[in-house]
């Protein structure tokens, strides 16, 4: 999972860029980039770490330009080496800069063609680096060589029409079998954006009117500024007016005047990942015209029935219902609302501890636990808590949580997930790829129980989810828009693109790559958050 984003239009695109990156921190706290383009050529500053430690004053200054494409970076797939901080750029065909969210399922097998059928040798085991080479690829057979081996400097910006770029796209869409939100950049063109033709992962458009008094000119003729980006967020904080999320299989490009033309290229069935609202997603963010605080409330009101059922099942009450902090406070609020059971902040979060999911080694993450939450002992000792947690996925954090609320003195303790349990790894992004690692599979419910330490371990069903997702739509459209079935291929294993044989080559090599990363960020200082 990473943060995107893509602008045009503006003098001030990379301090734009760089705000954009900062409210999309949640996405990716690995590694961030920019990169810039104008008369001068291509300026980019990418390294490991937060957006705040990558960029400062004299870095920024060297982002000159109207266009910027940035990046946050979360990584699944490659070595988390400084070499594969996006955005990748390449200077054959215009000189194509690109970042991308998602993740290619048959990234091997591209591999392979792009060496033996077009000598492309790739520098990382970044698969943005794959998808960089293939759109380059096609756009070098989209443009007759006729018209390539006649331009100079002065018809440059007339090589590439809008009709060769989604030809080329079109290839992308056909090739390339995974999750994938793009943002790109062709030299002297404009922006491009596109997403896959499932829209696993978010992307969404919008603009803003620049021609106001004491503000900087704008660089385009039509007076507007464009943002892409993974969320809705980081067009809001920089003053961004939503437009419309991407369609699932659609390309979007702003040329070099201002433009905007739009087609959609290859959609099949929207199939938008559900662990955007469960988690990932920021609360304020609307994905896919569905709102994920209005999501998270409603998860909440779902899993009240549940709750009641299994409880009064083994003759349990709860007395408090108390949030992990962050993301299940919203679903905590509404689940206490509807039990009738107080519901109270008695973890208290240390801010300064990165998000535990997103550190990348189990060593990690159980050490990062420990520093992370402190409780409340005064409002626990003597009660029967019911936790509340966006889902259980190693359940290394839960079990660590629970024996922190055991140790404060709570009577029993019962952990509710708003998620239901995961049992099947991701191939499209998400970092819990190898089933062995996921605490639901091949146990039952007592199973899980027992290795949590929990009194009564509560899942979301995955009706209560779909709807949860649904009501929100509902409620934001006034039920204008189309329902979709979101991939829910890590519950029920249904995914939504061919994951066989290319999906287990995957797996294992991913499994191979954390491996070798965990060695190597055991080497790294910096990295070390344990005690
Ligand atoms: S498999 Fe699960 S985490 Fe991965 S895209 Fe589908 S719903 Fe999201």
């Amino acid at each position: 999972m990473c943060g995107v984003v893509g602008i045009m239009g503006t003098p001030e695109a990379s301090r734009e860029a760089f705000l954009a990156l900062t409210t999309l921190q949640h996405r990716g706290q690995d590694a961030a980039g920019i990169l810039t383009y104008d008369a001068e050529g291509f300026h980019k500053v990418r390294n490991l770490g937060l957006v705040e430690n990558v960029f400062n004053r004299d870095n920024m200054a060297t982002l000159t330009g109207n266009i910027a494409i940035a990046h946050n970076r979360y990584s699944t797939a490659g070595r988390g080496t400084i070499d594969e901080v996006q955005p990748f750029l390449i200077s054959y065909p215009f000189g194509i800069s690109l970042a991308c969210n998602g993740n290619i399922v048959n990234s091997n097998e591209l591999a392979r063609e792009l060496k033996a059928g077009s000598r492309r040798h790739l520098l990382t085991h970044s698969d943005t680096e794959i998808l960089l080479n293939l759109l380059a690829e096609a756009l070098e057979k989209s443009v007759p060589a006729s018209s390539t081996a006649l331009a100079d400097e002065a018809t440059l910006p007339d090589t590439l029409t809008f009709d060769q770029i989604c030809q080329a796209v079109t290839t992308i869409c056909k090739r390339v079998n995974g999750s994938y939100s793009v943002v790109s950049t062709i030299a002297d063109h404009g922006l491009i954006a596109f997403r896959d033709p499932y829209g696993i992962r978010p992307l969404v458009y919008g603009k803003k009117l620049m021609r106001r008094e004491g503000e900087k000119e704008t660089a385009l003729a039509t007076g507007e500024a464009h943002m892409v980006a993974s969320e809705g967020v980081a067009l809001d904080f920089c003053g961004y007016e939503l437009v419309r999320n991407l369609e699932p299989g659609e390309l979007l490009y702003i040329d070099a005047a201002g433009k905007v033309h739009t087609r959609v290229l290859d959609q099949r069935q929207a199939r938008h990942c559900m662990f955007e609202w469960i988690y990932f997603a920021s609360p304020e963010s609307v994905i896919d015209q569905t709102p994920v605080y209005g999501t998270r409330l409603q998860l909440g009101k779902n899993l009240s029935n549940i709750v009641k059922r299994e409880l009064s099942a083994k003759g349990f009450h709860a007395d408090l219902v108390v949030p992990i902090p962050e993301t299940s406070r919203i679903a905590a609020i509404t689940l206490a609302e509807e039990l009738g059971v107080p519901n109270r902040e008695v973890l208290i979060k240390n801010r300064y501890i990165k998000r535990t999911f997103i550190l990348d080694s189990q060593d990690k993450r159980q050490k990062a636990v420990n520093l992370k939450l402190s409780p409340v002992k005064s409002e626990i000792t003597g009660k029967n808590i019911l936790l509340v947690d966006d889902s259980i996925v190693r359940g290394t954090t839960s079990k660590k949580i629970i024996e922190l609320v055991r140790r404060a003195g709570a009577e029993r303790v019962f952990i509710v997930s708003t998620c239901p349990p995961i049992r099947k790894p991701c191939f499209y992004g998400i970092d819990f790829p190898s089933e062995q690692e996921l605490v639901a599979h091949g146990r039952t419910t007592q199973e899980i129980e027992t290795e949590l330490g929990a009194d009564a371990v509560i899942y979301q069903d995955l009706a209560g989810l779909e709807n949860a997702i649904h009501e929100a739509q509902n409620i934001a459209t006034q039920g204008k828009s189309k329902k979709f079935k979101p991939c829910m291929a890590c519950l029920d294993g249904k995914y939504p693109t061919d994951v066989t044989e290319s999906g287990k080559k995957f797996g294992a090599s991913r499994s191979a790559e954390r491996k070798l990363k965990s060695i190597e960020a055991a080497d790294k200082k910096s990295l070390d958050y344990g005690p």
